[in-house]
């Protein structure tokens, strides 16, 4: 703050007479002084602190619940609306959400974002500074989370009546650190300053049973009854976020669950003097929720984690279920009023629970409650590794939730007499069955939410098709139909006009505002692709956003990179199957031929890599060690005359990405062709004028349909190639042979050329290429070093690779999760949305 205002504010006793003081000052006009009014209302009486003393933190508070009421009033009206209409509800049961920050993004959705930069300023606040002080909400691990988020964000914009059902971990995905190069992780405290989004729900409470026995008796026409006695009861309290869609059209809700102790303290304990020891149980109680789990794309095989999911989906169902009978009291509609989506196989176990629900404590018949329980469920699988496909073992199910064993049986049986009437083989019959007996006796989470399900669907176009010829071959047979694509989108609101406003204001100016309401209307700029005047607009925007990443970057890592090289981005979980190795190695090429060459023209690049690797996963950080090493090598060789920069940026979270994404020239996307399911950086990259390097996989395949093939580099092999190769007896070493910049840059790595200090240290990462790469690094890496190469020459036609930027931009609209959302509504959940 200003030392004039502050004096001038010091002056007041009270916040009122700080809010007409405040009124005085000529800045804040209409909107923007009452909004600073209810800024200064909170600042006194929800934080408690005078403006005079007030930091940053305060400040963020004070806006951030100043938006919140304004939020609350739309909520609680789209709320009403659904109940006094009769609605269907969506309910989307998700264990990750990767929010991020949300005051900008709320702001911008209530068309409070000006008005609110316009507030502070009169108090002498940069709204743009305080907002990058707000934790950033990560709550899930990657593309999976960060899907769930853009669903929310979209079916509160095209006006679906939905909650979001997740866990409110205490700790979120871990911060990582880079220390002399390698990855080390620290728990990231989201909660440490408080929430101001949130409402806790104290009153909001189910218990949630583990363990015990099940009961048998005999109901009043001679059936079996059965009463689940948990062994251990624990409590799900509800904390509810607001979910706004675009100019708060429907405010929807995304209810978190945090555990907690039944009884907070054992009382004979505490009296016996016990004190630490009486607080055990609570412990135990609240771990459930204190903890995300950190594997990406493989699930993590501990109890602890099947209790968590247990825990959300069963809190979610007894809501679900409560909220249906306090309204309709007939548990018989409630397929009508209901529909769960599973995102991926965390939440299977809903499909027995709700069974159970139906079954014990609403007393329907097996059939009626089979019936609404499939009518009610679908599914949305998320990859094809076979290492990530969740199973449990029989006898931990058993133990934790006896009855969910039962039923899961029961289930079963129906389902394999089903398939052998159908006049399945033994094969077939193994292969479709929920109990997999051929790895000690585990129960298919897959095949579970599979059999469960009405549809299920894939996140690509190539996505959909694998699952129909690999995972769920022969479920597809025995239920034909059930399987459907629902590509992926991200939400054009976060991703475009909150990360890149300098390009959102070049298009409302160019093509007007209707591709805010309709992100498909982009194609309005297809005209201007080649537009000279318009070119340098967007160039110069390009340019700025490059520029503050390069401040970023110098601020983060202490590198200095020029603004006018050419950016080539790979951000994401680190895996093997993403290949960043693809990248890094063809790194080193590049730099091998610059030495080699230096009377070429080489184009400048500055090569960006970030992203986390699951803490146990060592072949993913001796990549970013490697990425590292190689780092400190080509950026400190003078030979290099600064036409290669390699940065490796730490803690790749979504804040990250909306810094990265606007300033990126190139976007790599190069995953093993069959194995990315659909991607969904790759259309936030498109969408911000990135082109795309990139292999067939994933949604790749649709963007190359969606911007064509002029306009995408796509490269390398295709998904059945990738098969084909793997099942014959391939030898990476004449891979290799026959590549002589390959054979070079693996020599170089093997001994040491990037780690002289430990000249052994990446060995077996080139060994591991020498002998099975079953990612196929070696035989994409010629094609992939070509493809950068045609990238380099149309590089410096300027006005070319402007016209394939502005392209993309003008053609990713279809990639809005608004269209996503739409098509979800429409094929599977059977609710209406807002006209286009
Ligand atoms: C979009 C996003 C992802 C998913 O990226 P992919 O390139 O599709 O794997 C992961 N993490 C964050 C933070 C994201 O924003």
């Amino acid at each position: 703050m200003d030392a004039t205002l502050q004096n001038k504010l010091y002056s007041a006793d009270t916040a009122l007479a700080v809010a007409d003081e405040a009124a005085k000052l000529p800045e804040a006009t209409g909107d923007a002084r009452a909004f600073r009014d209810l800024i200064l209302a909170k600042l006194t009486y929800a934080v408690g602190k005078d403006p005079i003393v007030a930091r940053d933190h305060d400040w963020l508070r004070a806006v951030s619940l100043a938006l919140r009421d304004h939020i609350v009033d739309r909520w609680m009206a789209t709320t009403r609306g659904v109940y006094r209409m009769g609605g269907k509800r969506v309910y989307y049961l998700s264990l990750e959400f990767l929010i991020g920050r949300l005051l900008k993004d709320g702001l911008n959705n209530m068309n409070l974002l000006n008005t609110a930069r316009e507030a502070l300023a009169s108090v002498g606040v940069d709204l743009d500074m305080i907002a990058e002080m707000e934790p950033d909400a990560a709550l899930g691990n990657g593309g999976l989370g960060r899907l769930a988020a853009c669903f929310m964000e979209s079916m509160a914009t095209v006006g679906v009546a939905a909650y979001g059902y997740g866990i409110r971990y205490e700790n979120g995905l871990f911060r990582q650190n880079i220390v002399d190069g390698w990855q080390t992780e620290s728990p990231e405290n989201w909660l440490a300053n408080g929430n101001p989004w949130e409402f806790p729900r104290r009153e909001v409470a189910y218990e949630i049973g583990f363990g015990g026995a099940v009961e048998a008796t005999e109901g009043w026409d001679g059936s079996a009854v059965h009463a689940w006695k948990p062994g251990e009861t624990i409590l799900g309290v509800a904390h509810d976020t607001p979910a706004v869609g675009w100019r708060g059209n429907r405010v929807n809700t995304l209810r978190l669950w945090s555990a907690r102790s039944l009884d907070p303290i054992s009382l004979d304990a505490f009296n016996a003097g016990d004190h630490v020891g009486a607080l055990a149980e609570r412990n135990r109680a609240e771990s459930i929720s204190r903890v995300l789990y950190p594997a990406d794309s493989t699930p993590a095989g501990q109890e602890l984690r099947l209790r968590q999911e247990y825990f959300f989906t069963s809190a979610s169902l007894q809501d679900i279920v409560r909220r249906h009978m306090q309204q309709y009291r007939d548990i018989r509609t409630f397929a009508n009023k209901a529909a769960i989506q599973l995102n991926d196989t965390h939440p299977a176990i809903a499909v027995a629970e709700l069974m159970r629900i139906l079954i014990d404590i609403h007393a329907l018949s097996w059939s009626d409650a089979f019936t609404i329980t499939r009518d009610t469920i679908s599914y949305t699988n998320h990859t094809l590794l076979p290492e990530a496909l969740e199973t449990w073992p029989v006898p931990l199910i058993e133990r934790l939730l006896p009855r969910h064993m039962q039923i899961i049986y029961a289930i079963n049986a129906r389902v394999l007499s089903e398939a052998r009437s159908s006049g399945a083989s033994d094969a077939m019959i193994a292969a479709v069955s929920i109990i997999d007996e051929s790895h000690g006796r585990r129960v298919r989470m897959g095949n579970l939410a599979f059999v469960g399900s009405h549809k299920v669907n894939g996140v690509s176009a190539l996505h959909s098709n694998l699952m129909k010829e690999t995972v769920f071959k022969d479920l597809n047979t025995l239920f034909p139909g059930r399987i459907t694509n629902k590509t992926n989108g991200i939400t054009p609101r976060r991703w475009l006009m909150t990360a890149n406003p300098g390009l959102t204001t070049l298009l409302r100016e160019t093509i007007g505002d209707g591709y805010l309401d309709n992100a498909e209307k982009l194609v309005a700029l297809e005209r201007f692709a080649k537009d000279a005047a318009f070119q340098d607009s967007f160039a110069t925007i390009k340019h700025a956003n490059k520029a503050r990443l390069a401040k970023l970057i110098q601020q983060s890592v202490g590198l200095r990179v020029d603004p006018s090289a050419l950016f080539d981005v790979q951000i994401k979980r680190i895996h093997e199957y993403k290949r960043q190795l693809l990248n890094i190695l063809e790194t080193v090429a590049l730099y091998n031929a610059i030495r080699a060459h230096p009377e070429k023209d080489w184009v400048p690049r500055v090569k960006i890599f970030a992203g986390k690797a699951a803490a146990s996963y060592t072949a993913a950080k001796y990549v970013i060690k490697l990425i590292n090493d190689v780092a400190r090598v080509v950026n400190a060789d003078p030979a290099v005359r600064n036409l290669l920069k390699v940065v490796f940026l730490p803690n790749y979270n979504v804040s990250l990405a909306e810094t990265v994404i606007p300033a990126a020239n190139l976007s790599e996307q190069i995953s093993t062709a069959g194995m990315e399911a659909s991607g969904t950086g790759n259309m936030k990259f498109g969408l911000n004028g990135a082109l795309t390097i990139g292999t067939l996989d994933g949604a790749n395949v649709e963007m190359l349909e969606h911007v064509g093939a002029d306009n995408i580099f796509i490269f390398g092999l295709k998904a059945g190639e990738v098969e084909q190769r793997r099942q014959s007896a391939r030898n990476p070493g004449d891979t290799i042979a026959a590549s002589h910049a390959l054979a070079e840059v693996l020599d170089a790595v093997e001994s040491g050329v990037f780690s002289p200090t430990d000249p052994e240290r990446h060995k077996g990462t080139v060994q591991t290429l020498r002998t099975s790469d079953w990612f196929l690094v070696t035989d994409d890496f010629d094609a992939y070093t070509a493809m950068q190469r045609k990238i380099d020459a149309l590089w410096v036609d300027g006005p070319a690779w402007n016209e394939k930027a502005i392209l993309n931009v003008a053609r990713m609209g279809w990639f809005s999760s608004d269209r996503t959302i739409r098509e979800y509504s429409d094929e599977i959940w059977g609710v209406p949305t807002l006209p286009v």
